[in-house]
């Protein structure tokens, strides 16, 4: 269905504005009224969140996050862009893999398992859209969500279909 995408942009960034001050992190939406972008809401969320969660953890004290919502002909762009290590060019073809992460010493804690990005990838698979990574390493990581201007419907299979809300236009199929 339809969001305002500049809407849920402001919300995410409220959402994080807590663990953001924390670590000295701005967040900071770019985005113009009235952009409307055709996706479930628990799962254009989902997607967000988690490189939300990526760009807090590599953003060093004092940088901005970037929110930014960019429509364009054939889609709109949902770009999360921040400061920080950046991704060498040799990971970049893997960093949507499942279990993936490109420094195992660094990232070995608990709390990463790898899987955050595969699962903004199958999120916009889910959508007909695509999930693309830009990154210059010591200086910036770009993540964009691009959603086609109108899907024809979205299937949401196996364990998804469990976990998104039942919604107009979200068709269910627990083959
Ligand atoms: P999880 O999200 O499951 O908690 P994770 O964050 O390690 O674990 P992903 O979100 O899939 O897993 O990210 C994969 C790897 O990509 C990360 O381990 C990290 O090496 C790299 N990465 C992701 N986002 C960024 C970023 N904004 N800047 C630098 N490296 C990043
Ligand atoms: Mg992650």
């Amino acid at each position: 269905q339809k969001l305002d995408a500049r809407n849920e942009m402001h919300r995410i960034a409220e959402y994080f504005e807590g663990v953001a001050e924390e670590k000295g992190v701005h967040c900071k939406v770019e985005a113009e009224e009235g952009v409307v972008v055709w996706a479930d809401p628990v799962l254009f969320r989902r997607a967000v969140n988690n490189l939300m969660v990526n760009a807090i953890r590599y953003t060093p004290e004092g940088g901005t996050i970037h929110l930014r919502v960019t429509p364009g002909p054939d889609g709109q762009t949902i770009s999360i862009i921040n400061p920080g290590p950046g991704i060498d060019k040799a990971h970049l073809p893997r960093i949507f893999d499942r279990f993936y992460r490109v420094d195992r010493a660094r990232t070995e804690s608990a709390s990463s398992t790898g899987l955050g990005l595969a699962i903004v990838h199958t999120i916009m698979k889910l959508h007909g859209g695509r999930a693309e990574v830009e990154s210059e390493p010591n200086r910036f990581t770009s993540f964009m969500l691009i959603f086609p201007k109108q899907p024809d419907t979205i299937v949401v299979t196996g364990h998804m279909a469990n976990n998104a809300r039942d919604h107009a236009g979200v068709e269910r199929n627990e083959a």
